[in-house]
C-alpha cells in the first residue's frame, strides 16, 4: 500500500510526483526565460519557490527583511561542536514527502525526533496535578491513558471517518477523497476542536478529566490543549496526513534545508549556464525587505523596498505571513478582492515559545540509584513549561534541552 502523505484534502495534487518526474514540474516559453519574478521572504517556501523558478529558466528576485531561513532557524550554540536549538521547525512528518524530497536532494542526514512515548525520547514523565507518571510505552502508563488514546482514536473514525479518508489519500484518489472531505468541511467549517472531542460519543462516555489529560499529553507529540478553540478542520489536516506521527529531526539543523537550496549550484539547467545558483543570480544574498507593492500604469507590479528602490515584475509572490500585507506591507487595495482582504483579515495567528539551554552531556540517560529510572526524562505536564525535549549528540559531546515549549 502507498504511504500517507500530504496529499493533502483541500488541495490534493501530487507536487512530489510532479517533482520526482524526469520532465521536472514544467516549462515556460522561451520567450519568457531569464524574466525577472519577484518573491517576498527567504523562508522555506520563498526558497524552495525561487529555486524551481530558476530551473525553470526564469529569474527569482527573492527579498527578505530579517533572517535568511525565516521560521527554519537553526541557532549553534558558540564553541559547542555543533549543538544548536532549533528556534522554528524542529520536527518533520516522513509524510511531508515534498520536503524530504529536497532533504534528500541535499544529502542532509535526519533522525527520529524524541517525542514523548518514542524509543528516540528515550523515557517520557507526564505530571498532571502534582502526579508524575514514569514510561517508555503507553503500555508503562496507568489504563486512564490507554483509554485516552483509545477515545481519541475512536472519535477520529466515527465522527470523521479517519480510515476510509486515509485510504483515499493513500490512493491519491482525488474524487473520494474531495467527496469524503467536502463533508467534513460543511460539518465543522464552524465548530472547534474541543466541541469536537466534547460531543464525540468516545469522550462523552468518560470523564471531564480524560479530556484535561488528552489536552495536555495530546496524540503522539505533546499537548494540543492550546488549539482546542481552533477549527476542527485544522486537527484534521494535521492527523489525515500522519502530520503527527513518525517525526525526523535534521541532523545539524534545519536551517540546512534553504541555505542548501540556495548555494546549490546547477547544471544542464534550462536556460541558465552550469553552476548558476540562487547566491550566484543574487551576488550572494537577498535584496531587502520590502515595503511596498502596487501595481505600475503598464500592468506590471511595482515592488518597493527598505531602501526606496523600486522595481518591475510582471508576477510577484507572496511567501511572507499573510497578515504582513495587511500591517507591514503597504499594498494596493485594487491587488486583491474585498473577500480576499477579509480573509486575510481574520487570519488568526498562533504564538509560540521556547527555551534552549546547552549541557555538557546528555546526563539525563544516567540511571537514579534509588529507582534505576533515567534521571531526567522527556517530559509533558500541565505546569507552565509544557514539554520539555531532550537532544543527544552522543554520549561525550553536548547536549541540548528545550526546556520548555508553549503555544498560546
Ligand atoms: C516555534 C515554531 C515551531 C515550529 N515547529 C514546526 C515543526 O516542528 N515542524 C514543522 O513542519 N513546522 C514547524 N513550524 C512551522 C514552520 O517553521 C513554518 O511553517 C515554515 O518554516 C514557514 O515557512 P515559510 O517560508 O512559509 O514562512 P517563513 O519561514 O515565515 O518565511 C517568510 C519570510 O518572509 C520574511 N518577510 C516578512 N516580511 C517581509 C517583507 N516585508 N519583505 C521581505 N521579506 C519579508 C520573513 O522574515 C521570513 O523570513 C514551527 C514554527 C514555529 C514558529
Amino acid at each position: 500500500m502507498r504511504p500517507v502523505t500530504i496529499f493533502g484534502p483541500d488541495f490534493p495534487f501530487p507536487f512530489d510526483e510532479w517533482l520526482s518526474h524526469p520532465a521536472g514540474i514544467g516549462t515556460v516559453p522561451e520567450v519568457a526565460h531569464g524574466e525577472e519574478v519577484a518573491i517576498v521572504g527567504a523562508g522555506i517556501a520563498g526558497v524552495v519557490a525561487a529555486y524551481e523558478l530558476m530551473k525553470l529558466g526564469l529569474k527569482p528576485v527573492v527579498y527578505e527583511a530579517a533572517h535568511f531561513g525565516g521560521r527554519l532557524r537553526s541557532h549553534e550554540f558558540p564553541g559547542a561542536d555543533g549543538a544548536l536549538a532549533e528556534l522554528g521547525g524542529m520536527r518533520f512528518p516522513i509524510s511531508s514527502s515534498t520536503f524530504f524530497h529536497y532533504v534528500h536532494s541535499l544529502e542532509l542526514a535526519t533522525e527520529p525526533f524524541p517525542n514523548p512515548l518514542t524509543s528516540a525520547a528515550p523515557s517520557t514523565v507526564i505530571d498532571l496535578e502534582g502526579q508524575s507518571y514514569y514510561a517508555r510505552t503507553l503500555s508503562d502508563l496507568p489504563p486512564l491513558f490507554t483509554e485516552v488514546a483509545v477515545a481519541w482514536l475512536t472519535a477520529l473514525e466515527a465522527h470523521a471517518g479517519f480510515s476510509a479518508i486515509q485510504i483515499a489519500i493513500r490512493n491519491r484518489d482525488t474524487a473520494v477523497l474531495k467527496s469524503l472531505w467536502n463533508a467534513l468541511v460543511e460539518q465543522w467549517d464552524d465548530r472547534t476542536f474541543y466541541d469536537f472531542v466534547a460531543t464525540s460519543k468516545a469522550f462523552s462516555a468518560l470523564s471531564f478529566f480524560h479530556r484535561e489529560v488528552f489536552g495536555i499529553v495530546g496524540f503522539g507529540t505533546g499537548g494540543w490543549d492550546s488549539d482546542f478553540p481552533n477549527s476542527m478542520l485544522e486537527i484534521l489536516r494535521v492527523v489525515l496526513t500522519n502530520c503527527d506521527t513518525d517525526q525526523r529531526l535534521i541532523t545539524g539543523g534545519s536551517e540546512q534545508v534553504p541555505r542548501g537550496l540556495w548555494r546549490r549550484a546547477e547544471s544542464g539547467l534550462t536556460h541558465w549556464s552550469d553552476g548558476t545558483s540562487l547566491a550566484s543570480l543574487h551576488g550572494g544574498a537577498p535584496r531587502s525587505g520590502v515595503t511596498r507593492i502596487s501595481r505600475a500604469t503598464n500592468g506590471n507590479l511595482a515592488v518597493t523596498d527598505v531602501w526606496g528602490a523600486e522595481r518591475q515584475y510582471p508576477a510577484v509572490l507572496v511567501t511572507c505571513q499573510n497578515w504582513l500585507l495587511t500591517t507591514q506591507i503597504d499594498c494596493d487595495e485594487s491587488l486583491f478582492s474585498n473577500k480576499m482582504w477579509t480573509a486575510l483579515d481574520r487570519t488568526r495567528y498562533m504564538q509560540s515559545s521556547k527555551t534552549f539551554v546547552m549541557v555538557d552531556r546528555p546526563f539525563w540517560k544516567d540511571k537514579d540509584p534509588r529507582t534505576g529510572r533515567d534521571v531526567m526524562s522527556m517530559t509533558l505536564t500541565d505546569r507552565l513549561t509544557r514539554g520539555t525535549y531532550l537532544f543527544d549528540n552522543g554520549p561525550d559531546r553536548p547536549g541540548v534541552i528545550c526546556l520548555t515549549y508553549s503555544w498560546m
